[in-house]
């Protein structure tokens, strides 16, 4: 039976709907305050410089337009990796070896803070370290691109292994990968559960978090001035932690592109559904798709599928969140990659937000005449370590201390976003160029299965 039929989509995603307790919301920003720092946002990139500033004793508060983790942080797929951006050949090109270097032990590092943050918090975030995988999903041009990436990631110091048919069987790694990479550090992890981690920590640190309070406007100054509809607050420090939202503000529109991602789980496999995937360790797999598929199962048995196809809005809008066509698109990914799995349905999808940069390299910087304004953007798909390790540098360039290898991340110089229609325009023949490459591996991979069959 193949039921495309979702049963119900979220307004933010499963993992939100089904944290347990459910979220209780923070009091909301009223009358007038003043701190150190505000930080707007509460997503990883928010929380966690709020924690790393209260490590250094700075009075700072989280002003958060819905609730904590309920952007991207809460809503993404769950695969913690080692990226070297969104196209690893083209940092590796833009930035030379010994830059790539640099960026590489940022990123290993930022991997690493992960596991030490769930440990420091005490949240069980069903953190299954089990590595991710890069899948090739028909042989030729596809193959040459996870060697290429294999070696380009040992070389810079990113462990990695390459399986063949052999050593993947060995794994029980679905049928449909016909090759692959599989970077052992990280693996995958309930996203909102981890936001909640961070929010824990945070709380317990001091930091005063204020939801349901969207920002309207913050006046750069001497002291920056931020509000919302209810409240008022200054402070020394300001940090835009809104990532894929920053537009809506009026800020980094030219260091980033905000585009609607979609993901589905399905209903939880029953013992004899996952019986017939092996697939023992759980390994995280994302395709090397041009616009990549990525797929794993939740810790509930379920199997999640997302990415493939990311879209576009004009200027600061978004799309709508659950089109139709994306999530038929999923379904087909489903289909097609675990055929094993015919007869499960799918239970609930929803649509986030992310933020790619020009370079697909995340952004940290400073911003107005009296640099006083800071931010972390442009996770491009790959922040949940990232944006996580991003508080530390954000914390390091306010209280102006040694950056070290992260000072690669710190006031880029990458090639400015145009402004609309240009980016519309180019964002859309981009994507479509994409799709084309795409549907010619699918192509390729649907006529080598009819062969082995
Ligand atoms: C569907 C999907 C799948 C993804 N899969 C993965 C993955 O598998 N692995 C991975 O590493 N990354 C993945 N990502 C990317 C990752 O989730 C993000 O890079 C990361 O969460 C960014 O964190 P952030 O804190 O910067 O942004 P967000 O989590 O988006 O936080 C920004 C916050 O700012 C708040 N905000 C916005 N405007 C205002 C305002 N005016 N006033 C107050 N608050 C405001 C928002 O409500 C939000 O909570 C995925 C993202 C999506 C959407």
């Amino acid at each position: 039976m193949k039921n495309s039929t979702i049963r119900s989509f979220s307004s933010t995603s499963f993992w939100f709907d089904n944290l347990d307790p459910p979220p209780s919301s923070f009091p909301s920003l009223e009358g007038d305050h003043s701190y150190d720092v505000v930080v707007i946002g509460g997503g990883f990139t928010g929380l966690s410089t709020a924690i790393a500033l209260r490590e250094r004793n700075i009075r700072v508060a989280v002003v958060e337009k819905g609730l904590a983790g309920s952007g991207a942080s809460g809503r993404n797929s769950g695969h913690v990796g080692c990226s070297l951006g969104m196209l690893p050949l083209l940092t590796y090109k833009n930035f030379g070896e010994e830059r790539t270097q640099q960026l590489s032990r940022v990123v290993n590092k930022a991997v690493d803070n992960v596991a030490y943050m769930i440990e420091q918090g005490g949240v069980d975030c069903d953190y299954n370290q089990c590595g991710n995988i890069m899948a090739a999903v028909s042989r030729g041009e596809e193959n040459s691109k996870i060697e290429k990436y294999a070696a380009l990631f040992e070389k810079m110091g990113i462990e990695n292994e390459l399986l063949d048919e052999r050593a993947l069987q060995r794994k029980g790694i679905p049928e449909c990968v016909v090759q692959a990479a599989h970077w052992k550090k990280g693996g995958v992890i309930n996203p909102a559960k981890y936001a909640r981690c961070l929010t824990k920590i945070a709380l317990e640190k001091g930091v005063d978090l204020f939801e349901n309070s969207e920002v309207e406007s913050v006046v750069p100054g001497k002291k920056v001035l931020i509000k919302t509809g209810k409240g008022r607050v200054s402070c020394h420090h300001c940090v835009l932690a809104t990532n894929a939202y920053s537009g809506e503000l009026g800020f980094l529109k030219q260091k980033i592109i905000p585009m609607s991602v979609s993901v589905f789980v399905s209903d939880p496999l029953t013992p004899e559904q996952r019986s017939r995937l092996d697939w023992y360790g759980g390994e995280g797999i994302t395709t090397a798709h041009m616009a990549l598929e990525n797929i794993r199962l939740t810790a509930d048995n379920r199997v999640l599928i997302g990415s493939k196809s990311a879209r576009l809005g004009f200027g600061n809008s978004q799309p709508r969140p659950n089109d139709s066509l994306t999530f038929s698109k999923l379904n087909t990914v489903f289909r097609d990659r675990l055929p094993e799995l015919n007869d499960v349905n799918i239970d609930v999808g929803w649509t986030g937000r992310v933020a790619i940069s020009s370079d697909g390299v995340p952004s940290i910087g400073t911003l107005s005449k009296h640099n006083n304004i800071y931010y972390g953007v442009g996770y491009s798909g790959h922040g949940i370590a990232m944006a996580s390790n991003a508080g530390n540098v954000i914390a390091q360039l306010i209280c102006q201390e040694d950056l070290e290898d992260a000072g690669i991340l710190v006031d880029r110089k990458s090639l400015p976003v145009p402004p609309e229609p240009f980016r519309w325009l180019v964002g859309r023949s981009v994507m479509a160029a994409m799709r084309r490459i795409d549907k010619k591996t699918d192509r390729h991979a649907q006529l080598e299965r009819q062969a082995r069959m």
